[in-house]
Parts: structure tokens; sequence; C-alpha cells
């Protein structure tokens, strides 16, 4: 299954990537729906199953592919500048 790289960037040099989609089934036919998340132990963004983002209580970046183009708080500058944009796709 096909999904976007996402690329964030902020004026303040704050940026990171991740890859969103589905993936595809592993063996135990589990199959994990990607998000990218920021990540405050790692303080990056990351590519990471929408359900433990949620378990984690972790900022989730809507794929701007699906829900178009906006602005995000910075988790380093705290301005609502951190502009995020589908970069490609990968499958
Ligand atoms: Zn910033």
């Amino acid at each position: 299954m096909p999904g976007n790289l996402l690329f964030a960037t902020c004026p303040c040099g704050f940026e990171g990537s991740a890859q969103v989609g589905m993936t595809d089934m592993d063996d135990d036919f589990r199959q994990e729906d990607l998000v990218a998340a920021y990540d405050p132990e790692k303080d990056a963004i990351i590519s990471i199953d929408k359900h433990v983002a949620a378990a984690r209580c972790l900022t989730v970046y809507p794929d701007p592919y699906i829900y178009g183009n906006s602005e995000f708080a910075c988790p380093k500058c705290g301005k609502s500048t951190l502009y995020v944009d589908v970069l490609g796709h990968w499958d």
C-alpha cells in the first residue's frame, strides 16, 4: 500500500519528515496505519502507528495530501508556523 512522505519545516529551523499511510500486512496479518507525530522524547517528528500515537498522546500532523496544507504549532519555537507538506510518495 502506498503512502506519502511528509516534510515539516518552520522558519526557526525545526524540521522533520515522516512516512504516513497503511503498511503492508505482516506475517500475522497486522497492518500499521502510520501517521506523522512529534515525539518529545526524541525531539523529532516520527512515523508511528496512529493507535500508538493516540495511546502516547502525541501531537499528530494530518496528511496534507488528504486534509490540505496547514500550519501547526512548532514544537521548538511554539509559534503556529510549522508548515507540513507532501514531499513525495512511497510504496
Ligand atoms: Zn519553529
